[in-house]
């Protein structure tokens, strides 16, 4: 192995990742008076944040009556049960203030005409325990509230003196002998050097891995660099096999067409150029729930109706509308088709595929952001010196299902709560272990491996045999001959990480070298999503296995918890769904009838 030389720094923090979950983190420990650093693999304001469009849900009833238990019932229902009670209480009652707090950093929020933030209606959300009608709970700047919430949070940080480490690639965590987290190496993309960053407090906010399948929304950074850091220090990822997926990606592109395309009277057709949904949904049609249109469409491809040389995707046809209301009603999405499809939408379809939006699996840790490593007689225990925030995490607060603009509060709700812990158990006069060599030598050792891998296959194509595979067989329709086969070609898949082939050996701006990372990241992220979807034996959320159509809350209210291990062989084991609020309706907290199980049904 190369000798690496390293730059030491020494932090009471250090985040990894500088989207919305990152930056308020990163701002939140700064304010409690911790020396901080943010260390991101892209310039702040270009995490995949910046691309939420919609909203930040929070009961502020500026716009009708709300209230947080009416947003606590419809997290526990959007997550089919699955979610932790406790973390759900906690999300929604901290959100007003979290959004406040946002408004107060500056934020610029869209306005109601008395001045109050604009909120608007969003599916899922509702009033009276979800009797009631539709609710305005989502706050929004404009079309481009990540945007603001991006850039307010990171000027704010800039003003509390956190630093940044821009463009540094975080590449493993150094673990003490008794497994507590001590910090991390870090590669410096442009220059080459290598990093030792000493903390007592690491926090892991690196968003999602959409990145693991053929068509996701999430932008091409979204590779799940955390998962794969905790997978290789053989800890557990959480409830990965929930996987949400929207109707309407652009083919390839993944970019999103907004439902309301078809909102606006779009449909869909498969190769004979039906229209298919009249067949699935007679009432609804086009406009039937996420989940049901995303099944529907790949039926139709799995059954052999999908468009296209290889068959692989849907048409989404507006080339029926008059060109005046395109222009007047979807002038984003017009553009986004030409930009990223060719498409010009007044004549031909734009080619979609129901594409990965979300992920709510992820790290698992308490409402504090603190990581766990469960042990059978211990589900909760807290691994020392590590936290996990935003999509990288798992609260968990989406439990089988995300509600829209839940993600955004969640960023800042835990982001901050993660601050005020560290504040609690991060002792700034205290002097910094010393780092362990052996894990140092470790993390050094794989990415020289992976620097000088010279086998046969060049990392672009082993990406994208996992990607068609993970969208082939781990998709919005599964069954348990689906699954099954998808376990193993995952496997085989995996495997081939051994014979992988970088062309590039420097250490400056060298991308094939970062892609090859990632790869190895979104590797564990992806095995463990299929694996822990082939053992759970019922539909729940996002997980509709055809074989098992109905929830089992009897045998399946547990969330998964899935190990990888040395020959990328995972192991699951699973952990109880806290069931109990954080208070007792009589010290106001939520009447537990009202979060009882039911069927969902909206
Ligand atoms: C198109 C789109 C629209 C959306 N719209 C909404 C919406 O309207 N409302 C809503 O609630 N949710 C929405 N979501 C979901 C929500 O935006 C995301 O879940 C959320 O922004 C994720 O934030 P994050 O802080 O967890 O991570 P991200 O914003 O993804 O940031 C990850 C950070 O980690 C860093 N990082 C990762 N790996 C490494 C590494 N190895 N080394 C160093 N740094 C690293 C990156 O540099 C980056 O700064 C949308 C998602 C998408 C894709």
């Amino acid at each position: 192995m190369a000798a690496y030389e390293f730059i030491d720094h020494t932090y009471d923090v250090v985040v990894v990742g500088a989207g919305g979950s990152g930056l308020r983190a990163t701002l939140g420990m700064a304010e409690h008076g911790l020396r901080t650093a943010c260390v991101t693999k892209v310039f702040p304001t270009r995490s995949h944040t910046v691309a939420a469009q919609g909203g930040i849900a929070a009961s502020l009833s500026n716009m009708g009556p709300d209230n947080w238990q009416w947003h606590m019932y419809d997290t526990v229902k959007g997550s089919d049960w699955l979610g932790d009670m406790d973390a759900m209480e906690y999300l929604t009652r901290e959100a007003p203030k979290a959004v406040y707090e946002l408004e107060h950093y500056g934020v610029p929020f869209s306005r109601t005409e008395e001045g109050k933030i604009y909120q608007r209606p969003f599916g899922g959300h509702t009033t009276e325990f979800g009797e009631g009608p539709p609710v305005q709970r989502t706050c929004a700047a404009a079309d481009r509230t990540g945007h603001a919430i991006l850039h307010t949070l990171y000027g704010q940080s800039l003003k509390n003196n956190a630093e940044f480490f821009i463009e540094y690639f975080a590449l493993d965590l150094i673990m003490s002998e008794d497994g507590a987290c001590q910090g991390l190496i870090a590669w410096k993309l442009d220059d080459g050097t290598l990093h030792r960053f000493n903390a007592k407090m690491v926090v892991l906010a690196t968003g999602g891995y959409g990145r693991a399948y053929f068509s996701a929304t999430s932008a091409h950074t979204c590779t799940g660099d955390g998962g794969g850091m905790v997978a290789r220090q053989g800890l557990p990822l959480q409830d990965m096999e929930f996987v949400q997926f929207h109707p309407t990606g652009i083919y390839g592109a993944g970019c999103l067409i907004t439902e309301g395309a078809r909102g606006e009277g779009g449909y869909l057709t498969n190769s004979e150029g039906e229209r298919f949904m009249e067949r699935y949904a007679p009432t609804y049609k086009d406009l039937a729930s996420r989940d049901v249109v995303s099944r529907c469409m790949t039926m139709e491809i799995r059954e052999g109706r999908g468009v296209g040389a290889e068959g692989d995707h849907i048409h989404l046809h507006l080339d029926h509308l008059p060109k005046e209301a395109l222009q007047l009603r979807l002038p984003g999405i017009s553009e986004s088709a030409r930009i990223f499809a060719g498409v010009d939408v007044t004549k031909e379809p734009i080619p979609v595929l129901p594409t990965v939006h979300y992920n709510m699996g992820g790290i698992p840790t308490n409402y504090w952001g603190e990581v766990l490593d469960p042990t059978e007689d211990e589900p909760d225990r807290i691994l020392p010196g590590l936290m996990a925030v935003g999509e990288a995490g798992c609260a968990s607060v989406h439990g089988a299902n995300r509600l829209g603009s839940n993600s955004l509060i969640d960023l800042v709700v835990f982001g901050r709560a993660a601050a005020i812990r560290a504040g609690q158990v991060v002792d700034p006069a205290a002097p910094n272990p010393e780092l362990n060599d052996a894990s140092v030598d470790q993390a050094m050792a794989r990415f020289d491996a992976i620097r000088n891998a010279d086998g046969a296959i060049p990392t672009s194509d082993l990406r994208l045999t996992m990607q068609k595979t993970m969208q082939a067989d781990a998709a919005v329709f599964r069954t348990d001959k689906t699954l099954a086969e998808g376990v193993e070609k995952m496997q085989g898949v995996a495997a081939q990480m051994a014979d992988i082939k970088v062309s590039d050996r420097s250490l400056i701006w060298n991308t094939d070298l970062m892609e090859t990372l990632e790869l190895a990241n979104l590797m564990p992220n992806a095995l463990t999503t299929i694996v822990s979807a082939e053992a759970r034996k019922e539909s729940r959320g996002a997980h509709a296995q055809e074989d098992h159509p109905d929830r089992d809350d009897v045998n399946w209210r547990k969330h998964t918890l899935a190990r990888v291990g040395a020959d990328d062989d995972v192991r699951l084991s699973y952990r109880g769904v806290h069931l109990e609020p954080l208070t007792a309706e009589s010290e106001g907290g939520i009447e537990m009838k009202k979060v009882a199980p039911k069927a969902r049904v909206y």
